[in-house]
């Protein structure tokens, strides 16, 4: 049964549309009612609608899709047990690979690389009975805030096409909202999954650094990137997560430490949970529409049964430069790999072998992947090291004890994601240094390594959604799904 392809009407230039949850969308395939082949096929003609207008997918990985379904339909038809995702139609960031599929990172210097593997979290997700669609756009090497600095083009909002989606997996935001994927697949180094979330009005998953295996990401920041999973509601995010994460000998960082059982810990109550609420997160450059948003949120946990009170995080003050010295540092040892000899992109116009490297850098990379490359060679060259790179390394570690002392009082700390709403497009363009501003909220948890949730939490006036990021400890995702949920819950009564 193909799904339901309508448009939304309700705003103008909006393609909002909920997919189903994976609780209906399984009763139906496992009673045969829906067939796995049918949902992709329909996924594919909405995303044929509708992509001219997002820019969502940079390609499309039917083949693969199709045979996925059709196993799935196989055993469905046998009456076997199916995996928790039998069926579900996925889409991957572009900065995951997948084997024999177009690799890109957003960016023009992988212009026709094919990756011969698939990263970890993608034959974790197959391996679930995922339907992998295909491959979404993003901020070129996943830098940005607004997916503007994609070689590709932007992806618009859909919940306003005059705005930007976030950044960097706007793509992977704007997919689940407009229903062109029933859940997707982001990273976030410093917010690239969460703030995204906010923007497009969906949720989106930071799993604790380690939690889910890196191999197969094309890495920025080896210390800060996570993968993670966005979905229509909190639930269905926890599944998600359960299925893809977990220890991974391909990844020396990925933690050992066994997978619980993600949707079951979000359905458990909140009552009696201590909640943090930090003054650092509600001061200057929060909009005040963000600000009631969040506040009516964390009214709604108070009303839940939740301990609300204050906590301190002082050294959020110092995230911004933090992070920016240490994701440009690693991001510019990590850059150093493409060259124009191995992957994709080389220019032809060169004579000698510098010059080839040379070029087909400067025409590879666009200009904030330029701008990372320097400013992360600068911090850790001879006589800067110490005064940057070093330095901040030490802020980082002030900033994760600091976020370990709070959670010795709270279970999780609520937060706005995004100090503002979707911006139109190009507006931030022309002023790098006020994109970079914009993360405030989120690098934090990315430097101190914990784990956090962003879930819709009402909207502006102008209708544009608000996100609530509900950070935990390390490893502490189930508490976090749980006091998403609530939120969820009373947004929705
Ligand atoms: N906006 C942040 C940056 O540009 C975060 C990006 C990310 O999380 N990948 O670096």
């Amino acid at each position: 049964m193909p799904i339901e392809s309508r448009i939304s009407e309700t705003t103008t230039g909006s393609f909002v549309e909920k997919p189903k949850t994976l609780a209906d969308l399984r009763a139906g395939i496992v009673s045969g009612r829906t067939r796995a082949t049918d949902l992709a096929a329909g996924y594919y003609d909405r995303i044929a609608a509708i992509n001219p207008h997002l820019n969502v997918y940079l390609s499309l990985t039917r083949e693969r899709a199709l045979k996925q379904a059709e196993w799935v339909d196989a055993v469905a038809a046998k009456g076997d047990p199916l995996p928790p995702l039998a069926g579900v139609p996925v889409g991957i960031k572009d900065v995951l690979v997948m084997n024999g599929a177009p690799a890109t990172a957003g960016s023009r210097i992988l212009k026709g690389y094919e990756p011969p593997y698939d990263a970890t979290a993608v034959t974790k997700l197959e391996a679930a009975g995922a339907v992998l669609l295909g491959k979404i756009n993003c901020d070129e090497f996943a830098m940005g805030s607004s997916n503007e600095n994609s070689a590709y083009g932007p992806v618009r909002n859909p919940v306003d096409t005059e705005r930007v989606p976030g950044g960097s997996s706007g793509g992977s935001a704007a997919a689940v909202a407009a229903n062109m994927a029933v859940a997707t697949l982001g990273t976030d180094t410093g917010g690239s999954i969460r703030q995204p979330a906010s923007f497009c009005g969906v949720v989106g998953v930071l799993p604790t650094y380690g939690r889910v295996s890196r191999y197969g990401l094309i890495a920025f920041a080896s210390s800060l990137d996570r993968v993670g999973p966005f979905a229509a509601n909190v639930r269905d995010a926890a599944t998600l997560l359960g299925a893809i994460a977990g220890h991974d000998p391909k990844d020396a960082t990925s933690s050992p430490a066994p997978v619980p059982d993600y949707a079951a810990e979000s359905d458990r109550p909140v009552e009696g949970l201590r909640i943090g609420v930090p003054a650092e997160y509600f001061g200057e450059g929060l909009e005040p529409e963000v600000r009631t948003a969040i506040e009516s949120g964390i009214a709604s946990l108070a009303a839940a049964g939740c301990k609300v009170m204050p906590v301190s995080l002082p050294t959020t003050r110092y995230a911004i430069p933090t992070y920016y010295l240490v994701a440009t540092a690693e991001a510019s040892a990590n850059l150093a790999r493409f060259d124009g000899v191995r992957y994709g992109y080389r220019s032809p116009s060169s004579e000698t072998l510098g010059a080839m490297y040379s070029h087909s850098r400067d025409e590879g990379f666009g200009a904030e992947v330029k701008r990372r490359i320097l400013l992360g060679t600068y911090a850790l060259s001879a006589g800067y090291y110490d005064a940057y790179y070093l330095k901040a390394q030490k802020v980082r570690r002030l900033l994760a004890e600091e976020f370990l002392r709070a959670f010795a009082e709270v279970d999780a700390i609520v937060t706005p994601t995004s100090p503002i709403p979707a911006f139109k497009l190009g507006e931030k363009t022309g002023d790098p240094l006020a994109m970079y501003l914009a993360d405030i909220y989120t690098v934090t948890a990315s430097l101190a390594g914990i784990c956090g949730v962003t879930v819709p939490c009402g909207a502006t006036k102008a209708g544009l959604p608000v996100g609530m990021q509900v950070l935990a400890s390390h490893l502490n995702e189930g508490t976090a799904f749980r006091v998403a949920r609530a939120v969820e819950a009373a947004q929705n009564t």
